[in-house]
């Protein structure tokens, strides 16, 4: 692949400012692309009001320019590109791959993660209804080489069930929202933290009924809290502290394993990016789901 035709992403939602591993995310995808000399895309997925915080997308933005991580062309809030989401779920309804569903949130819960298709033949109206796309083939795999975990498959129809587009309060997935854009984007290379690799094969399986390229994925160690839990901004893990990007980046490239050497923290972020574009190597990278973040993180 020529580098002008390589094109990553960064999609952080706008729930709270970046912290050390949602930073670790956008650094590696980064320099994935860079060492490629592809375009590196940012993506605001703004379109779940009910968990955005005010103030977090420009927060987030300037929490990356400070870091060095400059983004190719404007970036694309996902709150601007509704019509497209809904132009996708016509084309499913019209192939037949998506219905209306309209169980209880408690029924959903009882079945404990894999819905049971109950609604799959009711031809329910869509006042008021959520939408589910519908899984075609019953114990189809869904398989994919990750360029970090190695390779994964998962039987969509034994593990999830037919899945949710729209919601009942008519905002889009996640799922769908992301796939839409990744093609839009024409997004080639994939790199996020492991919490999206089990929504891998329900997005791969969304290209395919929408005729769309896959990219390639890779999926880094969710970092975690000494504690063990995943650090998120919902169980508030600590943000960024202005005027040690450095120092944040430097720690960064350790947690990913690229030995950065002692000096490079006193120096400036475009030397340390500079010296770990050249140095980049993905396969350095734990093949693990989680890794506990640095001490202070
Ligand atoms: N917006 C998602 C998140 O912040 C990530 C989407 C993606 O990288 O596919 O968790
Ligand atoms: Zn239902």
């Amino acid at each position: 692949m020529s580098p002008e035709n390589i094109i990553g992403r960064f999609a952080p939602s706008p729930t709270g400012p970046l912290h050390f591993g949602s930073l670790s995310c956008a650094l590696a995808s980064y320099l994935d692309i860079k060492k490629l000399g592809g375009s590196w895309l940012v993506r605001m997925e703004d379109i779940d009001p009910p968990r955005e915080i005010e103030g977090a997308s420009s927060h987030i933005l300037k929490q990356l320019e400070a870091h060095g991580l400059c983004w190719d062309g404007d970036v694309l809030f996902q709150s601007t590109r509704l019509n497209a989401y809904q132009d996708s779920l016509n084309i499913l309804e019209q192939k037949n791959l998506a219905y209306h569903c309209e169980c209880s949130r408690q029924r959903v819960n009882a079945l404990q993660g894999i819905y049971d298709n109950h609604c799959r033949r009711s031809h329910l109206p869509s006042a008021g209804n959520a939408t589910r796309v519908q899984l075609n083939h019953p114990n189809h795999l869904i398989e994919f080489v990750d360029q970090i975990a190695g390779p994964h498959a998962q039987s969509l129809a034994h593990d999830v069930g037919d899945f949710i587009i729209r919601r009942r309060d008519n905002l889009f997935s996640y799922q769908l929202a992301v796939t839409v854009d990744d093609q839009y984007q024409k997004i080639t290379h994939v790199m996020r933290g492991s919490d999206l690799l089990d929504s891998t094969p329900r997005q791969i399986y969304l290209q395919r009924c929408l005729g769309f390229t896959q990219p390639q994925y890779a999926h880094l160690p969710l970092a975690t809290s000494a504690l063990g839990q995943k650090l998120s901004k919902q169980n508030l893990a600590s943000a960024l502290i202005p005027g040690q990007e450095t120092l944040n980046i430097w720690a960064a490239l350790n947690w990913l394993n690229q030995s950065p050497a002692n000096d490079l923290k006193t120096g400036s972020v475009s030397e340390i990016l500079s010296w770990a574009i050249s140095h980049w190597d993905s396969t350095n990278v734990n093949r693990s789901l989680t890794k506990p973040a640095p001490e202070g993180f």
